[in-house]
């Protein structure tokens, strides 16, 4: 492994003679190459370049230059392969950015190339094409021996019959690692020749003509009427004007622009376009708003470190509807003011067009729009902009945390609580925490802002990381939701026939239609249908070292804890109040639309979950005609819970709270009262009294009970409690490992090694260490999945403890292509 780990050094009268490269595998190392004389003077750090990988050819990033091999680099010359090509001369990466990806690479125990390629946008990241052809000996070859059956020939032969063929194809037929293992053998005898060729990202910058205004010609004839309509147009609005646009507007044809041209008046250029995301849609009117005295306390303070231009971190914890985003936008215009740029983070694609409209009304055009669900094409230009310095204020989903804004003065992370800031796949990564880093980084000012903190979150606040700023009262005092629980085990006795809506629930249905007033029936899916519930007396059982649910294993009739691995024999009898109504929960939900349907057909009811949302438009489409009232009623997952404002919602029915409340997650407590705080948030936001009704069987928990109340203060102080008397976060540091393979006793067997490994490693640390338990989805597309937890009140030790562990399992051949860790995972799953 190359030891660069601290020292990005400037290169400026230095040789550019070698160059480390960090390649997107997963890798923690970068690799050191020769840079050919011809582009030393033209690449730089950050440029991406094509190099040679064992029998591939790989896009890399240059992140560090050497004059000479040192010793501490311990390379043999002869052993160092050259950089192919250079592929792009202005690098696209900037210091910073370069800076912040190799830490987060280095917290999260992921990749930095991988970082480095997921930082930018997608239809950037040129691929590289290997092209494989047979030479002059391979045809002899193939001629003597062509009678024979054999890997060789039949790959030969095809290569003969096709001409140069792509790896692609060539996989089509043979498989990858067949072609990978004859085409090197075929290329060491020289029976074959491969190329390689970079192909150019698909992704274009748009261009079309456009017209501008020179100054008057010299000559004497005049222009005619239609022309001179033109001239006073462009003269009006001085910028140069698209000739489509200009047609359009004015209705006139192409000739007289052409004429014009000719005659020396106008110019005719090209002129990059943007693909703007919020093409077509209606803006909202900016509107002059005074602030409260609470938002103007708010402000000032944020304000002090603004001007100073230095590091500041502020949780922001206000109420729905206290006017945060006022605070936000506020906060973004005094930025711009001292020169500087914004950039505010927003979880949910389904938050951004609400959101980046009401920026867009109050900053106008320059706002740039980084979500995942734009057009690669939509990206690519909102990216460039922000490279090129045009956009000061950047609105974006998780990975805008990465976006190229130069200058940066202010990062806000709203709803800083949620789950969709950490990227669940490699590379690993909390939005929310590379935030604090950048801002840090760049003595930027940082505003987290929620209604429901995360408990780290208020926690740091708490110990002073981070400055507490609190709006504790709506906007014009409008009243907050009157929330009520709905204990379904009295529904359960009085025999009801339904089991899944309560007859409070369908009735409040109905008097909320009557009213002509809209209903959000929330379901929450993150359950599992495996855990066991009492439904005379709500209790779920829950593993006694761990106080996690258990969760049912119906082959061995076995309840396990999907933390430490203990089981029981699933009972018969509720262990709590002997009754036989044992409830296997989380079923159901999805007939609740039906149900609701058969029960309502008067109603029109839209469903919007994960399946929708994959269709932006659609999603858009749905959340429109609801908020035009065109929808009675909107059945939807978590996602409906936040950030929309729908005046005329006031019911809102949340089904099956405690499919989310008995997840075997130590933080399901805290997530069910973030859900149930946001969900009550969305009822009566007009000026009619909205209601929350929530089902349960277990209506005294803390978690239901406190957000009846909306008191965040007082679920904190219990929760707290549960996490410091259990050991988790943020008492302690977490990481989760999770090996995950088709055959369970392979993935079980080096999940063996990799414990003993971790003991070994742990001799001194006094880390806890956990498992191999199956993770909670212990089963996912076909494979078993494994989890070892591991936790120590240290983060320093909890690091060892994992370097060690790893380097030592792979010297005990553990395979580590199974096996993925996560450092701070929020979702153990
Ligand atoms: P939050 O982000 O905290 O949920 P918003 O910023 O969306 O709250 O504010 C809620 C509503 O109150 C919005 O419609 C917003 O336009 C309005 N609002 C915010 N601040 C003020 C103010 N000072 N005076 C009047 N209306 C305000
Ligand atoms: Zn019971
Ligand atoms: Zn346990």
């Amino acid at each position: 492994m190359t030891a660069i780990s601290q020292k990005i050094i400037q290169t400026k009268d230095m040789q550019r003679n070698f160059v480390e490269v960090s390649l997107p595998l997963p890798l923690q190392q970068t690799f050191t190459y020769s840079i050919p004389s011809g582009i030393q003077d033209k690449i730089s750090i950050g440029s991406r370049v094509l190099v040679p990988f064992g029998s591939r050819s790989l896009v890399g990033y240059a992140v560090v230059f050497h004059e000479t091999l040192n010793e501490e680099l311990a390379l043999e010359p002869a052993s160092i392969k050259k950089v192919t090509q250079l592929l792009d001369s202005e690098p696209l990466l900037t210091g910073e950015i370069i800076k912040l990806t190799q830490w987060a690479a280095g917290y999260y125990l992921s990749s930095w190339g991988e970082m480095l390629k997921a930082s930018l946008p997608a239809g950037i990241n040129a691929t590289v094409e290997e092209r494989f052809q047979i030479t002059n000996s391979g045809i002899e070859y193939l001629k003597r021996n062509s009678s024979k059956r054999t890997q060789k020939i039949d790959l030969l032969q095809f290569l003969d019959e096709n001409g140069e063929t792509e790896f692609k194809e060539l996989k089509k037929t043979f498989g990858a690692s067949k072609v990978r293992r004859i085409s090197k053998e075929l290329h060491e005898l020289e029976f074959v020749s491969i190329r390689h060729q970079t192909v150019a990202s698909k992704v274009k910058t748009k261009k079309q003509k456009a017209v501008r205004l020179l100054n008057t010609p010299q000559e004497a004839k005049p222009p005619t009427k239609t022309q001179q309509e033109i001239i006073d147009f462009l003269a009006k609005t001085s910028e140069q004007l698209l000739i489509s646009e200009l047609m359009e507007i004015l209705d006139v044809g192409i000739s007289p622009i052409k004429t014009l041209a000719k005659r020396g008046f106008v110019e005719i250029i090209t002129t990059e376009i943007r693909r703007d995301p919020l093409m077509g849609f209606a803006l909202p009117k900016a509107t002059k708003i005074t602030l409260t005295d609470e938002q103007s306390a708010v402000l000032t303070k944020i304000k002090k470190p603004l001007q100073s231009q230095s590091y500041r971190a502020f949780l922001l914890h206000g109420i729905t509807g206290s006017g945060k985003t006022e605070v936000y936008i506020r906060a973004i215009k005094e930025t711009i003011s001292h020169g500087k740029s914004a950039l505010m983070l927003v979880p949910e694609i389904a938050l951004t067009p609400v959101f980046s409209k009401r920026l867009r009304s109050v900053f106008g055009k320059e706002v740039a729009i980084l979500h995942s669900s734009l057009s690669t094409g939509e990206r690519f230009d909102e990216w460039r902009r922000i490279r090129n310095g045009k956009a000061q204020v950047v609105i974006g989903t998780r990975s805008a945390v990465f976006a190229p804004l130069q200058n940066l003065g202010l990062i806000v992370v709203d709803e800083e609580h949620d789950g969709s800031y950490r990227q669940h796949e490699m590379p690993f990564y909390n939005a929310r925490d590379v935030a604090i880093v950048r801002a840090s980084n760049a003595k930027a000012v940082i505003i987290l802002g929620s209604a429901t903190p995360a408990l780290e979150s208020f926690h740091n606040s708490q110990i002073g990381k981070y400055e507490y700023l609190s709006l504790p009262n709506r906007i014009e005092n409008r009243p907050l939701a009157k929330a009520e629980i709905i204990d379904m085990r009295e529904v359960f006795a009085a025999g009801s026939d339904d089991k899944i809506l309560a007859p409070q629930l369908l009735k409040a249905i109905e008097e909320t239609h009557k009213r002509g007033e809209q209903t959000i029936i929330l379901l929450n899916r993150r359950g599992f249908s495996q855990f066991v519930l009492c439904r005379s007396c709500g209790e779920s059982i829950r593993c006694m070292n761990c106080d996690i649910t258990l969760t049912f294993h119906k082959s061995r009739q076995k309840l396990v804890c999907h933390y430490c691995s203990h089981s029981v024999t699933a009972p018969e009898k509720c262990p709590s109040c002997e009754s036989e109504f044992i409830y296997f929960l989380g079923e159901g939900t999805e007939q609740i639309e039906k149900i609701l349907e058969e029960k309502f057909p008067q109603l029109s009811i839209s469903r919007l979950d994960r399946d929708t949302t994959k269709k932006r438009r659609e999603m858009e489409n749905v959340l429109s005609a609801f908020s035009e009232g065109k929808i009675d009623m909107l059945v939807g997952t978590q996602m409906i819970a936040k950030g929309h404002d729908f005046p005329n919602v006031t019911l809102v029915g949340v089904v099956s709270v405690d499919a989310g409340l008995s997840m075997p997650d130590f933080r399901s407590a805290e997530k069910t009262f973030q859900l149930l705080t946001q969900v009550a948030g969305r009822a009566g936001r007009g000026n009619r009294k909205g209601s929350v009704l929530i089902q349960s069987y277990y209506p005294e928990h803390y978690a239901l009970q406190h957000a009846k109340e909306q008191n965040y203060k007082e679920f904190y102080k219990r929760e707290i409690e549960f996490r410091k008397s259990m050991n988790y976060p943020p008492f302690v540091a977490l990481a989760s490992i999770l090996i995950k393979h088709p055959n369970h006793n392979y993935a079980f067997e080096n999940a063996k090694i990799l414990r003993d490994s971790l003991d070994s490693a742990n001799e001194k640390n006094h880390c806890i260490v956990l498992g191999p338990a199956p993770a909670p989805l212990s089963r996912l597309k076909g494979e078993h999945r494994l989890q070892i937890l591991i936790k120590s009140r240290n983060r320093k030790h909890l690091r060892q403890t994992i370097d060690f562990a790893v380097a030592q399992a792979h010297e005990n051949n553990c395979d580590m292509k199974i096996v993925y860790i996560e450092i701070d995972p929020i979702n153990l799953l």
